[in-house]
Formats: C-alpha cells, structure tokens, sequence
C-alpha cells in the first residue's frame, strides 16, 4: 500500500485517535454481530503504548441523540474482548472527552459516542463538517484510520480529522482490507470471474463499468436480474424491479455494448406464484408470467455459476443470487457460495448479505478475503481509490 501504516510511524505514549467501524447489528441494546468489534482488535492490541481515543458511527440517527444508536453495547463488548476497561464517554466531543482525555495513561483505550449524533460528521457542507471534524480531533495528536467499512464516506471523522491531525496512517485492518481489493482490482482478465447479485441495480451500476472491461466473465443474479430482463422486453410479473431501475439497466448495457458477451443473465429462474396458491416454478427468462415473482436463479444457471466460479482463478462476489432468507429461495445463492470455498483461486466476498450466506455455511475461512465493507469494497473496485484512504500521509 502506498499510504503510511500504524507500522511506519512511532505513536507510543501519543494520543491517537483512532476511527473504527463498530457499525455493529443491534437489537433491544444486545449486539447481535460482533465481527466487526474484533476486525479492530489488531489495530488496537498493536497501539497498546499509546493512549487510544476510539470513534464511530452505529446506525442513522442523522444528526441527532438516539440512545438506541449508543456506542456504550460496544465498550462493553470491547472491554471483554481486550481483557481490560473501556471507559466509555457519552459524548464525542468537548468538555467530557477533554476531562477523559486528560487522565488517561498509556495503554489506555476510551470509546467516544456515536459521531452521528452530530449533523457536522455526515453534513455536505464543508465548513459545517471540518468545523466538527476540528473538535473531534482536538485532544488528539495523531489519527489512525481502521474504519474501512467507512472509509468511502467523506465525513468528519474518515476525512476531515485529516486536516488537523499529523501524522495520518492506516490501521491494519484498512491495510489488509486496500492490499485484498487492489490485487483484485489488478488481476489479469484471463480465468476472473464477477459474481453480482443483491437488489439494487442503481448501487452496482459503477462497479459493472468498472469491473466487465477487466473481467473474463460477469455472472448476474439477484433481485437486479429483473431490470434487465425487463429493460430486454421481457415479461417479468411481480418480479422485483424498482420504477425506473430498467432504464438504469439499459443504460448500462449501451454503455458496456462492446463487453456485453461478457455479461452472463440468468437462463432459468424460480418463481413463485404470488397471486395464487404461492406454489414455485422453474422458468426460462422469457416464460415469466404475470402474477409471478422470480426470486432466485433456476438450477441450470445455478450450476453453470458454480463451475464458472469453482474453475476460475480470480473471483469477486458481491450480493445473493435470490431471496435466500426464504426457503426455497436460497439454493441458487448456496451453491455458488459452496462453489467459492471449492475454487482454489484468490478469492474475494463483498457485501453485508453475500457475507451472511457465506457465514451461514461455515465456509468463511476458505475464502481469502471476506470484506468487512460492502459500499467500500464496491467503490474502491470502481475507482480504484477510497477518499478515506486518500486523506492519509504517504508513504
Ligand atoms: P448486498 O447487501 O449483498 O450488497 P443487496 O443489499 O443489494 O445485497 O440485496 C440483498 C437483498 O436482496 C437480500 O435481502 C435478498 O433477499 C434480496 N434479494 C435478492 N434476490 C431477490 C429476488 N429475486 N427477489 C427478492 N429479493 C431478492
Ligand atoms: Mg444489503
């Protein structure tokens, strides 16, 4: 990585703060998912001679104080899993952080309130988010950005801290998560394969114009297979498809027209018979029939995805092939993620509920890279850089 580490600069005694992503699932106040408090013990363990003031955002308050979108579940979780106390301050910035601060000894580690409880953290005007960006750093010296869930977003604590604080470094779960996607991003065309599925078309648009030209084959599934069979003329019932998503979907593939052959559609699907007795069928792309909802890929296109995905050399996977939450609806998307932990090749998961089905079959730890950041992994594979990760100092 050409931007400096937490390796390359000498933080013991200073005071760091440091911007995780502890965007963890909550429910009634218990964390449900704890992942992405433990992707950030490395960091953390290997800062143990400075003194740590840890930040994040959790949920969408916009702005405002939602105690149901405290950061507090995850000092608690934090402190068991360091084996050590973890204040925590119930306010991100001003008078109480600067009297935590104040008495902290090296070694010490202190997690600050949700940053978006504060309009400045996400606000679009500049001023208003560098003038946030500017108390949040105050009791600070340095800033170690391991966020990388976060680190597509330009907001006060990813990016405008930057500007006050010196050095700027990466922490080692950004390191790891940047080198993963650039070998990805830098893969020989020959033998790599992109899986894309999940809803939204409009979210994936960036990253198939970035991807179809570098890859030998895209593989489309999910929800998002309806715009373009729609925007193809196709029948497709009650299928998902958003207004508007299939001229997206056309757009897309006049942009793309000279790489189109790469880009593979579903050959059969399953429906379900949602305006009648809610039976399921198999179905060419063009047999859709009105009253029905198309919510996964059919199992001719489900093997024809694993054998592309289990021979390939290089594979990028982001979003499920169906509504796999529902039985039946998960087949398609569990035998492609089977066939990933099969591919001996470098392989590479983006994307909250690609990473869900892949967990779900226990098969996490054979693939080589799981993304702990779908919207970040997606962005950084369409521009090859992150605005969070280009604030930083270089190396
Ligand atoms: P990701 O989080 O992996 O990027 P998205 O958020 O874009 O993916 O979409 C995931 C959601 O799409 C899942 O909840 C899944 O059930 C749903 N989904 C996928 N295919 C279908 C389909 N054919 N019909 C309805 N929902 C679908
Ligand atoms: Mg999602």
């Amino acid at each position: 990585m050409h931007k400096k580490t937490i390796n390359d600069v000498d933080l013991k005694g200073k005071t760091v703060l440091v911007r995780v992503d502890f965007n963890v699932p909550l429910e009634n106040g218990r964390i449900t998912d704890a992942t992405r408090i433990s992707a950030a013990l490395p960091t953390i363990k290997a800062l143990s001679g400075s003194k740590l003031i840890l930040c994040s955002h959790l949920g969408r308050p916009e702005g405002k104080r939602n105690p149901e979108e405290s950061l507090a579940p995850c000092a608690v979780r934090l402190a068991e899993l360091l084996g050590k106390d973890v204040p925590f301050i119930d306010d991100c910035i001003g008078d109480k952080v600067a009297a935590a601060v104040a008495n902290m000894k090296a070694g010490d580690v202190i997690l600050l309130e949700n940053t978006r409880f504060y309009p400045g953290e996400e606000s679009k005007d500049k001023e208003q988010m560098l003038a946030f960006a500017k108390e949040l750093a105050a009791p600070a010296e340095a800033f170690v950005n391991d966020a990388f869930g976060s680190s597509h977003r330009k907001h006060a604590s990813v990016y405008g801290v930057t500007q006050f604080l010196s050095p700027c470094v990466a922490g080692l779960l950004v390191e790891k998560e940047v080198s993963m996607l650039q070998k990805l991003y830098n893969s020989p065309q020959d033998g790599f394969i992109v899986v894309l599925g999940g809803k939204k078309v409009k979210d994936k648009i960036g990253v198939i114009k970035s991807l179809l030209p570098r890859c030998e084959k895209m593989l489309i599934g999910g929800a998002m297979t309806y715009s373009f069979f729609k925007a193809k003329g196709y029948e497709i019932g009650s299928s998902y498809c958003p207004e508007g998503s299939e001229t997206l979907a056309q757009e897309v593939m006049d942009a793309m027209k000279d790489h189109l052959d790469k880009m593979i559609l579903p050959q059969d699907v399953n429906m379900q018979n949602v305006a009648g007795d809610h039976s399921t069928k198999y179905a060419a792309p063009t047999a859709i029939e009105p009253g029905w909802d198309a919510q996964d890929i059919g199992p001719e296109t489900a093997k024809m995805y694993a054998d592309l995905v289990r021979a390939a050399k290089t594979v990028f996977w982001n979003g499920p092939m169906g509504h796999f939450e529902v039985k039946p609806f998960d087949q398609g998307t569990l035998e492609v993620a089977k066939a990933m932990g099969e591919c001996p090749g470098f392989n590479v998961i983006g994307g909250g509920d690609s990473v869900a089905a892949v967990t779900q079959m226990h098969l996490e730890d054979k693939i080589d890279h799981v993304s702990t950041g779908g919207g970040a992994s997606l962005e950084y594979l369409e521009n090859g850089s992150l605005p969070g990760v280009d604030a930083l100092d270089e190396k």
